[in-house]
């Protein structure tokens, strides 16, 4: 991996990281297209995210609304494939910018949150795809539903959203294997009938995809180390 956000290291590290999920998704017996990489572009430049735009990327993943109203409306005026998902705590207050800006929505993790979300999309008459966000490891300070709720909360996303619910997005705990909370994040995906499973970030991408990831989530690994820590890097 090369660190430098440059924009040939940028072009480069994106076709290495496309080069690893296309060999995870053929040892684990999948489709090539199974798998959507986003890009997290959370405190990087506009012109690093214009970097990966050239070099063929679309879907991007930003954890502020604030930082990405002010990325990306310009960019995606010249870019109509680009896609924005919102993969960082959303408060309610925020719920109807996100709504406004976003393809799709990771982070929906309360009832609270639903309901500004679903006044919004009512407001804006625009509806991006819903995420919700599992507390996988109940842990104290992680975002996400907990674990005892969350079959609850999803099957009322459910009939609240129908199918603008489209599946689950996890992070496991920083230390340990992260397998078994994707095998469990998968299933709980499965279960559900939602085909869209969230989970992997640069350093367990591989294992995500052969644990039955869709979307995978990488930023350090394509634009080299954020300037700073990102606030809510640690509890998104
Ligand atoms: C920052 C972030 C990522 C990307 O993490 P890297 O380790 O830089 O790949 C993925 N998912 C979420 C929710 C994040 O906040």
């Amino acid at each position: 991996m090369i660190l430098s956000s440059s924009p040939p290291a940028i072009a480069q590290n994106l076709s290495v990281i496309r080069q690893r999920i296309r060999d995870a998704c053929h040892a684990a017996g999948r489709a090539e297209a199974d798998v959507t990489l986003v890009a997290v572009s959370k405190t990087h430049p506009v012109k690093a995210v214009i970097a990966a735009l050239d070099a063929g990327q679309s879907v991007f993943g930003e954890n502020r609304v604030q930082e990405a109203a002010t990325k990306f409306p310009l960019l995606r005026a010249a870019h109509p494939a680009m896609r924005l998902h919102i993969i960082g705590g959303l408060q309610t207050n925020k719920a109807r910018e996100a709504v406004r800006l976003a393809d799709c929505i990771e982070t929906l993790d309360r009832p609270r949150l639903a309901d500004a979300i679903a006044d919004a999309i009512q407001r804006e008459g625009r509806a991006p795809s819903l995420l919700v966000q599992v507390n996988i490891g109940d842990e104290a300070q992680k975002g996400g539903i907990p674990l005892a709720e969350a079959d609850a909360f999803i099957a009322a996303c459910q009939t609240r959203f129908g199918a603008g619910l489209h599946g689950l997005m996890c992070i496991p705990p920083a230390e340990g294997d992260p397998a078994p909370y994707f095998t469990k994040l998968a299933e709980m995906a499965r279960l559900h009938g939602l085909a869209v499973v969230s989970m992997g970030m640069s350093s367990d991408f591989e294992i995500a995809i052969a644990h039955g990831a869709t979307h995978v989530r990488v930023g350090t690994a394509i634009f080299g180390r954020r300037p700073t820590l990102a606030p809510d890097a640690a509890t998104p």
